[in-house]
């Protein structure tokens, strides 16, 4: 397999636990597209259905697929600023130095904003529970006799 940016060999590494195909010379990697999912699972826990949208719009590039040879496809990952190229024909990801590390970053992120989601929406549901109770509409009426 080639680098889609060099042309030199992609060498199989492992990193943050998932198996790329990484390049040495230009320091990109090409992730499969369940890599890629395996790569935001080791930090994201809530599942697939909670991530969203993986791509909103994307724009041509020049470089190929190393599977394929189609033109790889820019794209904004999860509308965060970071880009990507992915092929259209659902072979995977091009990703630039590092960007991996981003992307658990941005996950771990994304992970801690839905634990305050939902931390806020239990509050806010024991708050309902105890307003409609007997004992709280009790206490209100007291309060205006
Ligand atoms: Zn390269
Ligand atoms: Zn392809």
């Amino acid at each position: 397999m080639k680098c889609p940016k060099c042309n030199s060999d992609l060498i199989p590494t492992i990193r943050h636990k998932v198996d790329v195909n990484y390049c040495q010379s230009c320091k990109g990697m090409w992730l499969e597209c369940k890599e890629l999912e395996q790569l935001e699972d080791e930090v994201f826990d809530f599942g697939e259905h909670a991530k969203g949208t993986l791509v909103f719009s994307s724009t041509p590039t020049t470089a190929k697929c190393p599977e394929c040879n189609t033109f790889l496809r820019s794209f904004k990952y999860r509308l965060y600023d970071l880009e990507m190229e992915l092929c259209e024909n659902q072979h995977g990801y091009w990703l630039d130095d590092d960007e991996d590390t981003r992307v658990l970053e941005l996950m771990k992120e994304e992970e801690a904003d839905l634990q305050r989601k939902f931390l806020a929406e239990e509050k806010w549901a024991t708050t309902l529970k105890h307003m409609r109770s007997g004992s709280f509409l009790s206490k209100v009426r007291e309060l205006f006799r």
